[in-house]
């Protein structure tokens, strides 16, 4: 925080608590200069941080008076969250200049992204750069097109029970094609349906058909054929 934005944000912290007010001038300059000094590394406000509203949190919560290590206590765990959270990839197209090959400019750009969330100027990246750009979007739309309202995580849990859904979403998260988009030619699942496997009871002789986990491969094929033409 600059000089002026302590300034700024002791006048807020003496409206919300007149206890802090300070009649003699030279204490009060005493006291801007320490805070300025023990706050000179926090930012007024960042990326999922306004230090006025960390002091009203505080003086709303507790009854003694405020002091800096109550703003930058704070901060220090919030900027470790967000490190925390930052996984340290970051989308190629936020960084059109940069080459692959050079590893030098790569870790420069690495580290420079790190600061940034560190600082408070640049929300952390919480997701892998996979799922991100265009790949990501194919996923997201063969995954839509299945129209779950479930949520994710609770799918996942389901999965367990519905092994050829499970294998669905996987192959579709794995950016393969949804199989189960076209009718198989080998076993003549319609669409929607998984593959089958014609079981004969061996003493009965009955038919009976079991779905398969895994499509045939040969309506992987196909499924990718006609995404390709659309
Ligand atoms: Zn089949």
């Amino acid at each position: 925080m600059t000089p002026r934005e302590v300034a700024a944000l002791l006048a807020y912290i003496v409206r919300l608590d007149p206890r802090m007010a300070l009649d003699d001038e030279t204490a009060a300059a005493d006291r801007l200069a320490q805070w300025c000094d023990l706050l000179s590394d926090v930012p007024a406000t960042a990326h999922g941080w306004d230090a006025a509203r960390v002091a009203r949190d505080y003086i709303a919560r507790n009854p003694y008076r405020i002091q800096p290590a109550d703003i930058s206590r704070p901060w220090h765990a919030h900027k470790a969250d967000m490190l925390s959270r930052h996984v340290g990839t970051f989308e190629p197209t936020a960084h059109p200049h940069l080459d692959p090959d050079d590893i030098d400019g790569y870790r420069a750009a690495l580290a420079a992204d790190r600061a940034a969330v560190a600082t408070g100027q640049q929300p952390p990246t919480t997701h892998r750069a996979i799922t991100a750009g265009p790949a990501a979007e194919q996923v997201e739309r063969r995954l839509a097109a299945l129209g779950s309202y479930i949520p994710r995580h609770v799918d996942d849990v389901l999965s367990q029970y519905r092994p050829q859904r499970a294998a669905r979403l996987a192959a579709i998260r794995a950016g393969q094609p949804d199989a189960l988009a076209v009718a198989c030619t080998w076993c003549g699942a319609p669409v929607g349906q998984p593959c089958r496997i014609r079981r004969i009871h061996p003493k009965s002789g009955a038919m009976r058909t079991r779905p398969m986990t895994q499509p045939h491969p040969c309506r992987i094929e196909a499924a990718r054929a006609q995404e390709a033409q659309q």
